[in-house]
């Protein structure tokens, strides 16, 4: 499995782009400049299988409607982030609203795999940050993408629509639990492994 990963937009929002053997590419939380994205598939010779979104926020999802012009794909966002992600109250200039997508896909509960183009991941359930965040476990690759439920050294915010302080603390029981040697992609700043984080994050 390979995976890149790009900070997107005036707030560097962290977009991954996974992809394997057979061409056929996820691209987690495309937070803005689509044309960067379509550009890296399109030098890689990679098509757009999936979108996963790891939660609401507009400098997470707002290169979405330019990507489904390219291709039309299945969109996973878990179900309680669905009316927020898609209001109007989800944007600030320059990021764009984002229109619902056709193909978007609610399902997903805790332990849920997402399988497409020969990668699979499963879904840890991490609200806090947003009632519906979640992380993706690609657990064969000891990866974590965690979007803003975890970051090197601290932890997703609270104070903005949905969030709940109490409800992000359980969250991040359940990644506590995770190998120490888990990889994590955060959705901003440098990435940082379970291990490094269980030392020196005062919030694990
Ligand atoms: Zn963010
Ligand atoms: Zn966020």
């Amino acid at each position: 499995m390979n995976i890149e990963i790009m900070g997107l937009g005036p707030y560097q929002a962290n977009c991954s782009i996974i992809w394997g053997e057979a061409q056929k590419a996820w691209v987690v939380d495309p937070g803005a400049e689509a044309e960067r994205i379509l550009a890296f598939l399109d030098d890689r010779q990679l098509t757009l299988e999936v979108v996963v979104l790891t939660h609401y926020h507009f400098d997470h999802i707002s290169a979405l409607n330019d990507l489904m012009e390219r291709r039309v794909t299945p969109v996973y966002l878990h179900h309680a982030d669905a009316s927020y992600a898609f209001s109007p109250m989800n944007s600030m200039p320059p990021y764009p609203v984002t229109r619902k997508p056709v193909n978007l896909v609610l399902e997903g509960d805790d332990g849920d795999l997402i399988e497409h183009g020969g990668i699979s991941t499963r879904i840890i359930t991490t609200p806090g940050h947003t009632p519906g965040g979640w992380c993706l476990h690609f657990e064969k690759e000891n990866l974590l993408v965690a979007g803003d439920t975890l970051f090197a050294g601290s932890v997703g915010r609270t104070d903005l629509p949905g969030g709940s302080w109490e409800t992000l603390t359980e969250s991040l029981k359940k990644l506590k639990k995770l190998p120490d040697e888990t990889r994590v992609v955060c959705g901003h700043g440098p990435a940082s492994s379970i291990g490094s984080e269980k030392q020196r994050n005062p919030y694990l």
